[in-house]
């Protein structure tokens, strides 16, 4: 989105998303495992440097399992999920903030009967997303509650 001013974009109601902010695919790399996500850029500015996005992952979809040396701070906006944040899984509510650190192994679920809507703030210049190896997903799957959660 280009920054013109004053913008305002409204959602038609509360459950919707913003119908006037395009609604991109989640990811432009194919090679990424992924499931029934939507992606769209709320704000990006280059004055501000980093960039607004909203999430939302359909009910029994997923993000990438991934990490990067950027951060994400998160807020959930709409329905349920978990997430997995380096080796704890976090069952997810309304307004729950997640922080995600440097280099940290990352995922969102949605549950399997709701939505999961968040917004995510990062970095306009970041580096591209590692996606585990075999020893390091299996590494994580040492975990009962992390293999449950990767499924
Ligand atoms: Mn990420």
């Amino acid at each position: 989105m280009e920054a013109e001013y004053p913008v305002l974009h409204r959602p038609a109601d509360q459950a919707t998303q913003w119908p006037s902010v395009p609604i991109l695919a989640y990811k432009q790399d194919a090679a990424a495992p992924y499931k029934d996500v939507t992606r769209q850029i709320l704000f990006d500015d280059p004055k501000l440097n980093c960039q607004l996005r909203y999430f939302e992952v359909a009910a029994g979809g997923h993000t990438t399992l991934e990490r990067h040396q950027h951060v994400h701070a998160v807020m959930v906006v709409r329905g349920s999920g978990r997430c997995l944040v380096g080796e704890q899984v976090f069952e997810l509510a309304l307004h729950d903030l997640i922080t995600v650190p440097p280099l940290t192994w990352h995922q969102f679920r949605a549950g399997a009967q709701e939505p999961l809507g968040f917004l995510c703030m990062v970095n306009s210049e970041r580096d591209r997303p590692q996606l585990p190896s075999e020893t390091e997903a299996a590494a994580l799957r040492a975990s009962a509650a992390i293999a449950a959660f990767m499924g």
